[in-house]
């Protein structure tokens, strides 16, 4: 039954970025995946399960439970390699104020826009920096990452939505930088910092994309078919039933983000 769709993030602007046809059994639609029982799937789903339960280890230490204590709880050997590398972050001894999972929103269009942040952590010198934790099996390049909606949608959210968080006066580009920090590949994080024209075009761009979905009358399937070679979807689309098995590191990461929970299928959030 189709959904009254009221928000935005992320992931869903990269579905439609996609695949319009994906963003609409996903999100109008609000059809779930269909289950996929591959041994591959079921390996995804533990390592995506760890990932998650990696974010609350994190998140712990952050709000100042002892390392001691949230150790224990890494038991598995993913989640011990990525604790004590986490320990190892020098980046966080440099923040003075520590904002962790924390969600930001504003409007855009009809809908709200919203992100949740891993970490917003802010130094001394009034630089304000993103961290965003990723448990990919592969580092994937700073171009793609650079392209992805997340990397855009989280600096211009912050710059949109944060003045509460700066006495009263919003970021301005220039103090931010995004860091996709990389469990298992904890000395070559990604960083993005950002510009004021760099700003300027992600929310022009953003405004642009709320208005197609708000007016599309239709939602077609991707010219790309490398993007249905790991898309749960495929059988709704007749685009084959097995995934596809030879995944470059960045279709592979694409398909481990597919899976990630988002706003929208948790359903409601209180602000
Ligand atoms: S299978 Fe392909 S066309 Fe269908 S929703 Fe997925 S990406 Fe889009």
């Amino acid at each position: 039954m189709p959904v009254e769709l009221t928000t935005l993030s992320q992931s869903s602007l990269q579905d439609y970025n996609d695949c319009p046809r994906r963003f609409e059994l996903r999100y109008i639609q609000g059809l779930s995946y269909p289950a996929l029982e591959t041994e591959s799937a079921l390996e995804n789903e533990k390592h995506q399960q760890e990932g998650e339960y990696f974010h609350r280890l994190a998140q712990q230490q952050l709000i100042g439970i002892p390392a001691e204590q949230i150790g224990k709880l890494a038991n598995t050997p993913n989640l011990q390699r990525w604790w004590v590398n986490f320990l190892d972050l020098r980046g966080l001894k440099a923040l003075r104020r520590f904002h962790p999972e924390i969600t930001l929103s504003a409007p855009l269009g009809k809908f709200r826009l919203l992100a949740k942040y891993d970490l917003i952590g802010l130094a001394d010198d009034g630089k304000v920096f993103v961290y965003d934790w990723k448990t990919y099996r592969k580092r994937p390049k700073n171009e793609w990452l650079h392209a992805r909606w997340q990397t855009r949608v989280y600096r211009a959210l912050l710059v949109r939505a944060s003045a509460h968080l700066n006495d009263g006066k919003p970021f301005s580009p220039e103090q931010i930088e995004m860091i996709y920090w990389f469990a298992d590949f904890p000395s070559d994080p990604a960083r993005f910092p950002y510009q004021a024209d760099q700003y300027k075009r992600d929310w022009d761009a953003l405004t642009r994309l709320c208005e197609e979905i708000t007016t599309a009358s239709d939602f077609p399937l991707t010219d790309d078919r490398g993007k249905c070679s790991y898309c749960p979807y495929r059988s709704y689309c007749d685009r084959g039933h097995r995934a596809g098995e030879a995944f470059d590191a960045e279709l592979e990461t694409e398909a481990q983000e597919l899976f990630d929970i988002n706003f929208e299928q948790i359903g409601e959030i209180a602000f």
